[in-house]
């Protein structure tokens, strides 16, 4: 047995959302007749107080279709320096967009009102046209921490000014909900763009949803059939996010009370420096000095207990649907204490 903490990603359909996907009415989603993904697609954009919403089949896509409506080749994209949409998108903004970037270390993944006022260029002819402003909540590569909704208020407020679009890779979006307990269609109003992933910690097999005014959506369901993302019988797989949505979204805190249980496990060992403070579901811990990361991994791997390296001296654990508190124990009796 293995008790799998690399990501919220590997979580496995239960019984009764198989059942549900199974009974899933299906169309043809490029025709327009696919009732499950008209209602998933609806459900998702009333939840933000969205007008529309667009099924994709990943949060790289969904994320990426976003950016290439917001900007045109030789705009300019304000994000994180660590942000997944410029660290783990395959170099996506240039080649799908060609826009160029402009990274802000910002404080845990987080970047900061009075940064991003900073980094807007000015109207001048030496300069990319900044038009876009983009966050991540949670951060993944901040360790899961959660944006201060006073500071989502103020970017947004500087986007409207300079007339910049306000994209939100929500990756996690439901996972920072849960801990700042802001009211979402407040909270959805702030952007301009959505990104939520149904495949991670709500537990969907596959998708993503992309939010946004009924133009935006327009526009954004041309630019997924050119990059290959049109769907036939996606009820199927629908199904499943629409039954994420409706069950698995209380649960959270049941992950983010066992990623602080696996937190203070691994605050015990020998072989582990510090752990970033956990907010939500993700667990990141420094190893001590002259030990490698890799090494780690693998003596964790060899004791059941599966997790990723997260750059220079970090590894990361994830709590998430398929983890019990049965496996919590596990991890607390397997844990190698040293090496
Ligand atoms: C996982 C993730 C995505 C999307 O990843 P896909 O694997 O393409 O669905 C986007 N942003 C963040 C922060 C993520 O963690």
């Amino acid at each position: 047995m293995a008790v799998d903490l690399r990501s919220d990603t590997v979580t496995r359909p239960t019984k009764a959302m198989l059942d549900f996907m199974l009974g899933a009415q299906v169309g043809d989603d490029v025709f327009g007749d696919d009732p499950t993904v008209i209602e998933l697609e609806k459900y998702g954009a009333a939840l933000f107080g969205k007008e529309a919403g667009l099924f994709c089949s990943s949060g790289t896509q969904t994320n990426q279709i976003a950016i290439n409506v917001h900007c045109k080749p030789g705009d300019e994209v304000i994000c994180h320096e660590e942000s997944h949409i410029y660290r783990y998108e395959g170099g996506g903004i240039m080649r799908n967009s060609g826009a160029s970037v402009r990274l802000l270390r910002g404080n845990s993944g987080r970047i900061n009102p009075d940064e991003i006022a900073d980094n807007i260029n000015p109207d001048d002819q030496h300069y990319p046209v900044t038009s876009l402003v983009s966050i991540e909540d949670t951060s993944n590569r901040g360790g899961g921490v959660v944006y201060n909704f006073s500071d989502i208020q103020k970017i947004s407020q500087i986007c409207k000014q300079k007339k910049l679009a306000f994209h939100l890779d929500g990756a996690r979006v439901f996972n920072a909900l849960e801990v700042s307990k802001t009211d979402i269609k407040t909270y959805g109003s702030q952007f301009d763009s959505i990104s939520v992933c149904l495949s991670k910690g709500l537990g969907a097999p596959v998708g993503s949803l992309l939010l946004g005014t009924s133009e935006f959506i327009k526009k954004a369901r041309r630019v997924r059939k050119v990059m290959g993302g049109g769907m036939r019988q996606a009820g199927i797989i629908a199904a499943g996010g629409l039954y994420a949505l409706k069950n698995n979204i209380q649960r959270l805190a049941d992950d983010h009370r066992r990623a602080k249980e696996l937190a203070l496990i691994l605050q015990n060992v020998d072989w582990i420096d510090t752990v970033i403070p956990v907010e939500t579901n993700i667990v990141v811990g420094h190893v001590k000095t002259g030990l490698s990361e890799q090494a780690v991994v693998e003596k964790l791997k060899d004791a059941g207990i599966l997790a990723v390296t997260f750059g220079k001296g970090r590894i990361r654990m994830v709590a998430h649907l398929d983890i019990t508190d049965q496996d919590i124990e596990f991890v607390r009796k397997n844990l190698p204490n040293s090496f």
